[in-house]
Formats: C-alpha cells, sequence, structure tokens
C-alpha cells in the first residue's frame, strides 16, 4: 500500500472504532477551540531565535539541551524519561537533534553497565519522531520503507548504538499518525514520566504539539503555555493536560543547527528554500560536463562518467529555480546570475556573505536508472537523486559549513 492510503486507512480504522478522528475533520474548528495566543515577539523569539523587526533584531544563542536537561536524563532514581527526536522529512539530515540523540543513546547505555541485574525501568528512551509527511510524495512510497530508512538515518546521525522505542511518521497539517503517536507516548511514559520534545527551528514541533494536545482532549482552551516575558520563554516549558495528572511533557527550545543552509538565510530567503507543499520531482538527463545550480546554493557537476548518462533529480522548495549548463560555465553564472536570476541568495551582496563555495566530491556506482542510487542531500535546503547504470564521479559545491551527506535513496 502507498503511504498515503496506508495512512488513510488507519485514519478509517480508528474512525470505525468510534474513536476522535476527527482531528482532521474539525481541525479548524479544533485549532480555534485550543489555540494559545503568544504574541508576535515571544512567537518570533522562540521559534525563530530572533525578533522579527529589522531594527531590533536580537540574536538568541543556541539552547544547550545537553547541559540542560543531560543531568535530568541521567538520574539513576526517580521517573522515566522519553525523548522525542523531531526530524522533518523534507530535510531529515539537516533537522535531526544528533546531539540529542546521542546523548540518550550514551545515557542508555551507561545506565545499562551500571545495572548488570536487567534493565532499571527509568532508563532514558527515545521516539523517533518524522514530521512532515505530507511533504514527501506520499502515494509513491512505502510506510514500511520510509520507517528503515528513516531509523537508518537517525542511527547514521546518532550512532549505531542509539536505541529507539518507536519511529513514528506522522503529519500534524493533516492529522496522519498523531494518535498513534499520543497513545505510544502515554503507554510509554507510564504514570509518572518525563516526556521532552526535542527539535531543530522549524521542524514542526509547536504544530506538532498542538495537535497532540488537541487529540488529547486538553479541552481547557489552553494547551501550551508560553510566560508573558521574553526571555523567559527561553526553557523549557511544561504542556499541561496531555499525558494525565502526574506524567509530564516538556516542550523545549528549537535547535539551531548551524550545519543547516537555512539558519544562515534570510526569513525573505527562506521564505523561497522552506517546503509548503508535496515536494515535486525535476528531473535531468545529464552527461559528464555539464552541471545543475539549485538556486545560488548548491550545484552539482556531472566531473566523469563510465556511461553516456545519468538521471538526476531535485528535490527542493519549488520556488528556487534550477539551472542545468556546462560546469565550464559555472564559474560565470556564479559571478553573473547568483543573487539575480539565480536566488536565493537575495542580492548577489549576499553571496559573499553565506561564505566559502567549497566541493566535495564522491564517486558513485549503480545497476538501474529505474531506481535511484543515492541521494546527496544539502543540509536545510533537499537533495539531488542519483540514477545511473555505471559509474559516476561527482562534485558538489555548496557553501562551506553547510552539511553535504550521502545518503541511500528515499524516493
Ligand atoms: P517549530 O519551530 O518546530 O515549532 O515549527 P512550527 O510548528 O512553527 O512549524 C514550522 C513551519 O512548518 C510552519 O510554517 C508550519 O506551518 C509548517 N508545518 C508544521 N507542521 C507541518 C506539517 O505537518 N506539514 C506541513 N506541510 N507543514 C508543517
Amino acid at each position: 500500500a502507498s503511504l498515503k492510503s496506508g495512512l488513510l486507512q488507519e485514519g478509517q480504522e480508528k474512525s470505525r472504532e468510534g474513536q476522535a478522528v476527527a482531528v482532521v475533520a474539525s481541525e479548524a474548528e479544533a485549532e480555534k477551540k485550543s489555540k494559545v495566543v503568544v504574541c508576535a515577539r515571544c512567537h518570533s523569539l522562540r521559534h525563530y531565535g530572533h525578533v522579527k523587526r529589522p531594527d531590533a533584531e536580537v540574536l538568541l544563542p543556541d539552547f544547550d539541551f545537553v547541559a540542560a536537561v543531560g543531568p535530568r536524563l541521567a538520574s539513576p532514581s526517580g521517573a522515566r524519561s522519553l525523548v522525542l527526536l523531531l526530524a522533518d522529512a523534507s530535510d531529515f539530515d539537516g533537522s535531526f537533534p544528533r546531539a540529542v540523540a546521542r546523548l540518550v543513546a550514551v545515557t542508555s547505555e551507561a545506565h545499562h553497565a551500571d545495572w548488570k541485574h536487567g534493565a532499571p525501568s527509568n532508563l532514558p528512551r527515545a521516539v523517533l519522531v518524522v514530521t512532515k509527511l505530507d511533504l514527501l510524495p506520499t502515494p509513491s512510497l512505502s510506510p514500511d520503507d520510509v520507517h528503515a530508512w528513516a531509523q537508518a538515518r537517525a542511527r547514521a546521525g546518532a550512532g549505531a548504538d542509539l536505541q529507539l522505542a518507536g519511529v513514528h511518521l506522522v503529519s500534524a497539517a493533516r492529522g496522519w499518525g498523531v494518535r498513534d503517536l499520543l497513545n505510544h507516548v502515554r503507554e510509554l511514559a507510564g504514570a509518572r514520566g518525563k516526556v521532552w520534545a526535542v527539535g531543530a527551528r522549524n521542524v514542526g514541533k509547536s504544530t506538532l504539539l498542538n495537535a497532540i494536545a488537541r487529540c488529547s482532549g486538553a479541552e481547557s482552551g489552553q494547551t501550551l503555555t508560553e510566560a508573558p516575558v521574553p526571555g523567559t520563554t527561553l526553557g523549557v516549558i511544561r504542556v499541561d493536560g496531555v499525558l494525565g495528572a502526574q506524567a509530564k511533557l516538556f516542550d523545549t527550545p528549537g535547535l539551531l543547527h548551524g550545519h543547516q543552509l537555512t539558519s544562515r538565510l534570510t526569513p525573505e530567503e527562506q521564505k523561497l528554500v522552506q517546503v509548503r507543499k508535496e515536494m515535486r520531482p525535476r528531473t535531468y538527463r545529464i552527461k559528464a560536463g555539464q552541471s545543475i545550480h539549485i538556486g545560488g546554493l548548491a550545484r552539482l557537476d556531472v566531473e566523469d562518467l563510465t556511461v553516456g548518462s545519468i538521471y538526476v533529480t531535485v528535490w527542493a522548495s519549488p520556488l528556487v529555480p534550477l539551472h542545468m549548463g556546462k560546469t565550464e560555465n559555472a564559474e560565470s553564472m556564479m559571478k553573473d546570475h547568483f543573487g539575480l536570476q539565480l536566488q536565493p541568495p537575495i542580492g548577489q551582496k549576499r553571496v559573499k556573505e553565506l561564505g566559502k563555495w567549497v566541493r566535495k566530491q564522491f564517486k558513485v556506482s549503480g545497476n538501474s536508472w529505474d531506481a535511484n542510487t543515492m541521494d546527496i542531500a544539502i543540509s536545510g535546503l533537499g537533495w539531488y537523486g542519483i540514477g545511473l547504470k555505471g559509474e559516476a564521479v561527482l562534485g558538489l559545491w555548496t557553501y562551506d559549513g553547510v552539511d553535504v551527506v550521502p545518503r541511500s535513496s528515499l524516493v
């Protein structure tokens, strides 16, 4: 079954059981009921790390989850901790909170070593939550494949010893998978557990927590609580009425990932790069000596090939223009068109501000044009899907410090 129909079936089954899948149907209504009004400044500070007023820009340091929450996870007595690791389906490797995942893995291991006679009941555990699933081309994907792929990517980010108590594919926007996630979290947290929701800025954490709160029937009208004074909202916040009387759900400030290209873009540039609707592929058949630009942000060169051509599919926001041409012209493209025809960056002055333009080289071999052989993902931007029969040498250019991740193909 395709991913979308799988998820729909899940929803339909629930409604047969008479449970509240009304999440989807009455979403607008519920949103009205449970939405908390937070002033624009608080929202801005909390989710984007700066105030959206150019004359009063206040940049905030990253939230240090490891220092702030780490000691509480490691506590040998007390309630069980459950960490929800959020990753955006459209930018998995860039958004995955790998430092926190690593911390959970290491803390669990240390606990295990301390307890020779079986695992203690308060071992910290992690659940992987893939958000914004509706952005993937769901009809052409199988839920099982995405599940396995996400689990493998999480391990690639945090280390092979990361144990996951569950993997959930969700779309808060559509209500997909939210009830299953809530039920599982309740089960894992038990009566007195502490649940920490963790994710990079813009991963969809607020939207998801609000959807979970609605789904939990927190009808008090108030779900996410925010302190009234900016500056005090930057720490951990308790979300009431979701998990029951004694178990606690904590929202943590969005993490700032320097390796995500988005973290160095202006709000205006971010709007162009962020994916809002189901992603659509743009595919090219290209030869050695040709290049594909994604705006003025990344470029893939086919440097060498053992076959005539390869297929390259670009998965990125449709608002970012692509350009295919000869590699020998790439330098003048950068000089003459970056920041102008090829945006973002917006304006030629921004090109230098984004950093040094650097290349990574990949040797790829594949045996089929039908299936994509591999992806090369650019954190915070999207990815190139490569399909080839033979061998290729590829050069990937982007700004220094932005993560470039070769991985098994998603689509
Ligand atoms: P946070 O910074 O992690 O709290 O992220 P937000 O909840 O504010 O969401 C960031 C952006 O992603 C907003 O533009 C949301 O509308 C969008 N978003 C959140 N969840 C979803 C989702 O499930 N699907 C889609 N397509 N967009 C989403």
